[in-house]
């Protein structure tokens, strides 16, 4: 059985490959370190296109203390080596945490070899039973329900379990330095748009309340679980425009507007629909009645 990232991956695909036929999927650079602030990096992928995210995984948040390196997210299996090489360009010191936003292979396709290297590996309870139904790799050791603190080499982190692109995202706050790291509950990449995954729990219900008390939250910093880094203001606007989007949905429904016509005019007036999101609309249909 293919897990629901293998499938939306395949989903994806064969519609970017119908998207652009002539247009080879095959990945670009490897990722480059993007600095956040002095101790905090995002190792992210050069092109934002689903060939980086299969290949590379998605972004991973690297953490730097004057004792020990934390990592929010693995990127990918074959990503491990260059992950580590550019860990050690930031720090000397060891990898003791690796937080995983979600259970999805893009962000926990290297968990295995971190753990062999001796980190110790936490994620939500309920995503790590999804890790485990899957018969991912790499599931983690420790899960953790509601919220967790981790204190290490001086700093604290703050997990936050929430559900909305699955059934519990965990988002990770610095607070020392006002940055917090969404996983996919938000992405800022056009070519990967945001989704919620129906199959592994997720809800644009969920997502939306989740996102407004985020936005309660003191910080000026979001790093999404794909594409570049955010201000508040901005996710301000994307959960404004998902707002929008699940409001014409409902309006829709209440018309009892078919699947596609819906799908049409989403992509019309709101660019979105298509692509790796064309599998939202039935779900939606069904969730925002
Ligand atoms: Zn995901």
């Amino acid at each position: 059985m293919k897990t629901p990232f293998a499938f939306a991956l395949t989903t994806a695909v064969a519609a970017l490959k119908i998207a652009s036929a002539q247009q080879a999927l095959s990945p670009g650079a490897a990722p480059e370190l993007v600095k956040i602030k002095d101790n905090i990096y995002v190792l992210q992928n050069v092109n934002s296109n689903m060939a980086d995210l299969r290949d590379y995984g998605g972004n991973a948040i690297i953490y730097l203390t004057p004792s020990v390196v934390v990592l929010i997210d693995s990127k990918s299996d074959r990503e491990h080596e260059d992950l580590i090489a550019k860990v050690k360009t930031l720090s000397d010191k060891p990898i003791k945490y690796v937080v995983l936003t979600h259970n999805h292979g893009d962000h926990t396709g290297g968990a295995a070899k971190l753990a062999a290297t001796g980190a110790t590996l936490l994620i939500s309870s309920k995503d790590r039973d999804a890790m485990v139904r899957n018969n991912q790799p790499g599931v983690p050791e420790l899960a953790y329900s509601g919220q967790f603190r981790i204190a290490t080499g001086g700093k604290e982190l703050q997990l936050r379990e929430f559900r909305g692109h699955t059934r519990a995202d965990t988002v990770v706050s610095f607070p020392a330095e006002r940055v917090i790291c969404a996983g996919d509950l938000m992405t800022t990449a056009d070519t990967i748009p945001m989704i919620v995954n129906y199959g592994d729990g997720g809800s644009w219900t969920d997502w939306s309340e989740s996102i407004d008390e985020i936005l309660r939250w003191d910080f000026d910093t979001l790093i999404p679980g794909h594409g570049p880094a955010i201000s508040k203001a901005q996710v301000e606007q994307i959960r404004r425009r998902f707002g929008a989007i699940m409001d014409r949905v409902r309006a829709m429904n209440r018309e009892r507007k078919p699947a596609d016509e819906i799908t049409q005019t989403l992509i019309r007036e709101f660019k979105w629909g298509e692509g790796p999101s064309a599998g939202q609309i039935p779900g939606m249909m069904i969730e925002l009645r």
